[in-house]
C-alpha cells in the first residue's frame, strides 16, 4: 500500500483510530483527518488533526482518498458512505496494519474465548522465548505494535466481527475459530451477517496457512489446512478427557491444578497448543507456558469460597453462549445469577441445562423480565433489580456444596460502563456480604 501524498480519513477517534491515523501519518500520507459523529467526542492524541461532530458535508468536502473505519461505526450508514461516495476504498486498522507488519499473525476469533485464548497464545510464545504482542480487539492496537521500533516476531491478533468487515488482502499465518453463537444482534441485522463478517478470517488464507476449528463449527469448506479440537471425547486432533488433552488416545497434557480446567478453557489451551506448535514452539514449551498462565479476571473467577460454597465472578459472560459454557464447566449446584442489558437474545436454550444443573436463577437488570419468564418454567427464579440484591438474595439462598455463578449472559450498560465495573459491583457486594 502506497500512502505517500494521499488523504485518508479515519472514522473513529477510539484507540483504534488513533492507531491507524498515526500509522498513515508515519507511512508518508499528505494529510490524515480523524472525523468523529459525536460532537462531544475527544482525540486522545492533540497533535493529530481532528473534527468532532463531523457531518456529511465534512465528508464530502474532505474528498478522502483512503477511509479507515473503526470497528464500532457500521459501513454502511450514510455518515460512512459520505466519505466514500467519491469513490475512496475503505479498509480498517487491521488491514492497514497487515500492510506494514513484517512479523507473523496468529488470529484468533470466536463468539466466547478470544482473550484468553490470545493472552494464553502470546504467555506461551513468551516463554518460549519468542517476541510476541497481544493486539487487535484484545485492547492494544495492531498499529501500534506495526510503529514499535522493533516490531516482534509474532503479533497475537484477537479479531472481532467488526474488525474483519473491513479487511481486503489481510491473510495470517494461523488462524483460530473458537465457535459460533448468535450475539451482537443489536447490530447486524440477521446471523449470518454476523457469521460471514468472522468467516472472513480465512478469506485469504491458502494451504499454506493453517486453520485451527472447534469439532463441529458446521464451516464451509476452508482453503487453509484444518486442524480440529473439541470438549468431545475422542472427536477432534486434540481432545479433552477427564481433565487431560489427548491426542491419539494418548494424553497430551494434564490440566488439573491450572487455571485453565474448566471443560471451555481446555477448548482454548488446545487450540492454543495447535497454534504454538505450528510456529515452532515445543510441548514441553507449551505445556510450561499453560501451566503458568494466569487468565485475564471476570471470567469465570474465584471471589470466595466461604461456608463451602463458591462464588465465581464471570462478569464478562455478555452473551447466552459464554452462560451457557459457564454452567456447563461447574460440577456443583448451581445458584445462576444473570441478566444486564435487552440485546434482542432468546435464553431458552439454556433451559434444559439450568433444569437439571441450577438450585435457583437470580435475574437483574434491564432484561431481569424476559429472564423470569424464560427460566421460570424449569427453576426457581428469583427477580430483583440490582447486582447487589442478587449478591444479598443468592447469600440467603446457597447452600454448602452450592457455587454462586455470576454469569450475566448480556452486556452491562443498562446499570455499568461495561463487564469490568459489573465484575467490580459483584465483587465488592459479595466480600461485604461475606464480611471478608
Ligand atoms: P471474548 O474475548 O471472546 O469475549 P473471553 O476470553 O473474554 O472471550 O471470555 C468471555 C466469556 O466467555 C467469559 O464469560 C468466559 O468465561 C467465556 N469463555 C471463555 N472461553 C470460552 C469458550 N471457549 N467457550 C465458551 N465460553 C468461553
Amino acid at each position: 500500500m502506497n500512502l505517500n501524498g494521499k488523504k485518508v480519513a479515519v472514522l473513529g477517534c477510539g484507540r483504534s483510530g488513533v492507531s491507524a491515523a498515526r500509522l498513515a501519518l508515519a507511512k508518508g500520507a499528505a494529510e490524515v483527518c480523524i472525523f468523529d459523529s459525536s460532537p462531544h467526542a475527544s482525540c486522545a492524541d492533540s497533535t493529530l488533526k481532528f473534527v468532532p461532530g463531523a457531518t456529511e458535508a465534512d465528508a464530502r468536502d474532505f474528498a478522502a482518498e483512503l477511509v479507515v473505519l473503526s470497528p464500532g461505526i457500521e459501513a454502511d450508514i450514510p455518515w460512512t458512505l459520505a466519505f466514500t461516495a467519491a469513490g475512496a476504498p475503505i479498509i480498517g486498522e487491521i488491514e492497514l496494519g497487515y500492510q506494514y507488519f513484517k512479523g507473523r499473525i496468529i488470529a484468533i476469533t470466536g463468539t466466547n474465548g478470544k482473550t484468553t485464548t490470545t493472552a494464553l497464545i502470546e504467555h506461551v510464545l513468551l516463554q518460549a522465548g519468542k517476541t510476541a504482542k497481544a493486539c487487535g480487539n484484545y485492547g492494544y492496537p495492531f498499529c501500534d505494535v506495526v510503529m514499535e521500533p522493533e516490531q516482534p516476531e509474532f503479533a497475537v491478533l484477537e479479531v472481532s466481527s467488526f474488525q474483519m468487515e473491513t479487511i481486503h488482502s489481510f491473510r495470517p499465518e494461523v488462524a483460530i475459530w473458537l465457535n459460533f453463537a448468535p450475539d451482537h444482534m443489536d447490530r447486524y441485522t440477521k446471523v449470518e451477517d454476523y457469521y460471514n463478517a468472522k468467516l472472513r478470517i480465512f478469506e485469504n488464507m491458502t494451504p499454506d496457512q493453517l486453520a485451527i476449528v472447534r469439532v463441529g463449527e458446521n464451516l464451509p469448506e476452508l482453503k487453509p489446512q484444518v486442524q480440529e479440537f473439541s470438549a468431545v471425547v475422542g472427536s477432534g486432533r486434540l481432545y479433552y478427557q477427564q481433565n487431560y488433552i489427548m491426542e491419539a488416545g494418548r494424553p497430551l497434557m494434564g490440566l488439573r491444578g491450572t487455571a485453565m480446567e474448566q471443560a471451555h478453557n481446555a477448548e482454548n489451551s488446545m487450540a492454543a497448543i495447535l497454534a504454538c506448535r505450528a510456529v515452532g514452539v515445543t510441548d514441553a514449551e507449551i505445556e510450561q507456558g499453560i501451566r503458568t498462565f494466569c487468565p485475564p479476571g471476570h471470567r469465570c473467577e474465584t471471589v470466595a469460597e466461604m461456608d463451602g460454597v463458591l462464588w465465581l465472578n464471570d462478569s464478562k459472560s455478555t452473551n447466552l453462549h459464554s452462560t451457557e459454557a459457564a454452567v456447563r464447566s461447574q460440577t456443583r449446584p448451581i445458584i445462576l445469577l444473570a441478566g444486564g442489558k435487552d440485546k434482542g437474545l432468546d435464553y431458552t436454550a439454556i433451559n434444559p441445562m439450568l433444569e437439571i444443573k441450577a438450585r435457583c436463577c437470580i435475574v437483574f437488570g434491564q432484561i431481569a423480565d424476559q429472564l423470569e419468564a424464560t427460566f421460570s418454567p424449569v427453576c426457581k427464579t428469583i427477580k430483583v433489580e440490582t447486582v447487589e440484591q442478587a449478591v444479598a438474595t443468592a447469600a440467603k439462598e446457597a447452600q454448602r456444596g452450592d457455587v454462586v455463578l455470576f454469569s450475566p449472559g448480556t452486556s452491562s450498560f443498562d446499570q455499568f460502563t461495561g463487564y469490568v465495573q459489573r465484575g467490580q459491583c459483584f465483587r465488592n457486594a459479595v466480600l461485604k456480604t461475606l464480611n471478608l
